[in-house]
């Protein structure tokens, strides 16, 4: 297409250069009237009694949105580069639970690749059960609160252990590095130092780039009734049914972005976290089942014959089959006999943690689920017989999400999928999820975590957005089509909830979660960046463009850890868009959409010459625009402009080539957009 260097000039400019523009002579082909010469007559068009705006488009389109350019470790269009690295870590484990002290204790063997280009002189490591020391960080912070009828004022949070009183926290009781040398393997103490929910363990000589290095250590912790919502114990009639997790020493992630990721658990923010294979045992009474992240290597030690024969049943079956029914739960013929404890002895490759649950009073049931490679995972659920009945669609829940979510959008990598239902009100590991009440959203949800943050491995505790708000859009699709459409919500339009979404007391999105208020962390983690994406797909890119982008993103990015960046700049890259604006509104800023409908007028002063439509922008949103005109008769259509008639301006006048006097013009008629003021969106004619 040809430069029109006269667009976006002033008339005053343009008036100045007409004697130089005259003097260029148009080449002899040229049409006699080419559309340039039209478009320069007249002065711009502006409808009168514009209103106040805050909408500055210079400020919400500026270039530079990125603060550094891509490089050999992440790439400008997003991708991971050429040199991009990460570290990895391969725990075995050996773990015992005592269920009458609730106390686990265990020995493991780290082995840590350093994949860095630098020595690494020592490491950090979490152990996250010292948030529920009475000191911890995480405790001194939680607020109080009042009761508003009874007036008692006292501490509440989600994100600790509710005050219990306890041995808490998790007790090192060695920590030394393993090494090799002529065939002998020698075991040195290691100098440690523990600050809050962190340990930093120090290497003699270092760990050199690319180096690996082995650590054991010995721990143990008893665990908390109320373990932060994510772990904990139900001490009900039937016996305690324990939910395990953040339960082992664990390595901090070292990467090219922050360095050490340090920052303490404080109970608000969850995790960031290496990738490698976990092998473990874990040992618990005989009259308990296991169920863990992974495959369980050795079925015929801790199963009966007629549960083995259950299981491949259930390896075949798209319906849920029994393994242990309500009726045989505390039979001793349900268990193998003989033995006072059992070891169960679970494997979990590429994995970025594991996880466990266990009780005396589960049952448990299973079906397989079919993968788009035709792997064949197991779909499991562990439940207490007491609850059997409102659990009793857990499998089918988390098989029809699953199959949804690895048809949609990339495989699910486990060999099996196990809803254990405990305290924890719901909370995902790979592999397995904790669930209170169970249920199709909660089963949805903490397994859609599989893909965000278990299979694209990003910083959860900074980035809480890009877990629990990938996680909850892919709900969204999962929700309304799996399952022939059962769990369908009635549509996800923006009315009732937009002017929540940019409350002037929100943070931005992209906060880090422990920079929230913990009220504001449903929305600023789940629903709005959630809506964000549904945005994106539905009015800006379109699903087919959106899909391929946000697969990109997750194929680009398994098993690996990426930053904000690397999201933004791959949906761009994928999608073909500068999406910058769209980002610094609803990602980075806390700002608002207004649009109003301003006037409508007559080309001529006749309808039937064309109508001509005037919208302002008041807020400091760009989004793009759908109008639904309605003209005398009753006919309705509808009209839509891209975002980029913003770009240069506050207020969009354009002609509609009616036919006939126009009886409404209604802004975003569907509600799909966050638009926080409803009062302007509608012009009807003045009767
Ligand atoms: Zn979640």
């Amino acid at each position: 297409m040809k430069l029109n260097p006269t667009a976006g000039l002033t008339l005053a400019l343009m008036a100045s250069m007409a004697t130089a523009m005259a003097q260029n002579t148009p080449p002899a082909t040229a049409p006699a009237t080419r559309p340039v010469v039209r478009q320069r007559g007249g002065a711009p068009y502006t409808e009168p009694n514009a209103p106040e705006t805050k909408y500055n488009y210079n400020e919400t389109w500026k270039p530079f949105f990125y603060t550094k350019n891509g490089d050999e470790f992440r790439a400008a269009d997003g991708q991971p580069g050429p040199k991009y690295w990460q570290n990895r870590v391969d725990y075995k484990i050996d773990a015992r639970i005592d269920t009458v002290k609730n106390e686990i204790s265990g020995s493991e063997v780290l082995t840590y690749a350093n994949n860095s280009p630098q020595k690494l002189t020592f490491v950090w490591m979490w152990l996250d059960q010292n948030l529920f020391k009475a000191d911890s960080r995480g405790v001194k912070q939680v607020p109080l609160v009042k009761d508003p009828t009874t007036g008692r004022v006292y501490p509440s949070s989600r994100n600790w252990g509710m005050g219990q009183i306890f041995d808490a926290g998790d007790k090192i009781k060695s920590v030394s590095i393993i090494s090799t040398a002529n065939g002998k393997t020698t075991t040195t103490p290691a100098k440690y130092i523990i600050n809050d929910t962190r340990m930093q363990v120090f290497i003699p000589g270092g760990i050199p780039s690319g180096g690996k290095i082995q650590f054991k250590i010995d721990w143990s912790f008893i665990s908390p009734d109320y373990g932060s919502d994510r772990m904990g114990i139900v001490n009900n009639p039937e016996g305690k049914v324990f939910q395990v997790a953040q339960w082992y020493p664990r390595m901090c992630v070292y990467d090219d972005l922050q360095g050490w990721n340090t920052l303490p658990y404080t109970g608000e923010s969850e995790f960031y976290l290496e990738y490698g294979d976990f092998d473990i045992n874990i040992t618990a009474p005989a009259k308990n089942i296991v169920v863990c992240s992974g495959q369980l290597l050795n079925p015929k030690d801790v199963y009966t014959p007629t549960q083995l024969a259950r299981w491949a049943d259930a390896a075949k079956s798209d319906k849920t089959v029994f393994i242990v029914k309500p009726n045989e739960v505390f039979s001793p013929s349900s268990r193998p006999a003989g033995k006072s404890e059992l070891t169960w002895h679970f494997v979990v490759r590429n994995a970025r943690d594991a996880s466990w649950s266990t009780a005396a009073s589960f049952v448990i049931d299973a079906a397989k689920m079919d993968m788009p490679s035709g792997k064949k995972p197991l779909a499991i659920s562990a439940y207490t017989v007491s609850s059997a009945a409102r659990n009793a669609r857990s499998t089918e829940y988390a098989k029809y999400s699953i199959e949804y979510n690895s048809k949609k959008w990339f495989e699910y990598p486990y060999p099996n999928a196990t809803v254990a239902v405990g305290r924890a009100g719901g909370m995902e590991y790979p592999g397995i999820v904790f669930v209170g009440q169970g249920g199709w959203g909660v089963i949805d949800h903490e397994f859609g975590h599989n893909w965000f943050p278990m299979v694209v491995g990003s910083n959860e505790r900074l980035y809480g957005w890009m877990d629990e708000g990938f996680n909850t859009f892919i709900n969204t699709l999962s929700t309304a089509n799996a399952m022939n459409g059962e769990n369908m919500r009635g549509g996800r339009a923006f009315g009732p909830t937009a002017q929540a979404f940019t409350r002037p007391t929100l943070e931005p999105i992209l906060s880090n979660p422990d920079n929230l208020k913990e009220a504001n962390n449903g929305t600023l983690l789940y629903s709005k960046p959630s809506a964000g994406l549904v945005m994106l797909r539905e009015q800006i890119l379109g699903p087919e463009r959106f899909d391929y982008a946000f697969k990109t993103y997750i194929e680009r990015w398994a098993y690996k850890h990426p930053s904000p960046d690397d999201f933004f700049r791959t949906m761009e890259a994928a999608s073909g868009e500068s999406l910058q604006w769209f980002w610094r509104g609803w990602f980075v800023n806390n700002w608002q959409l207004d649009v109003g409908v301003r006037a409508v007028s007559y080309v001529d002063g006749d309808a039937a010459k064309g109508s001509i439509i005037t919208i302002d922008n008041l807020e400091k949103m760009a989004m793009p625009v759908t109008l639904e005109i309605k003209t005398v008769s009753g006919k309705t259509e509808r009209v839509n402009y891209t975002a980029e008639i913003w770009e240069r301006n506050v207020s969009w006048s354009f002609i509609y080539p009616s036919t006939e006097a126009i009886e409404s013009v209604t802004y975003d008629p569907d509600h799909k957009l966050p638009d926080a003021n409803r009062t302007n969106d509608v012009w009807t004619a003045k009767k």
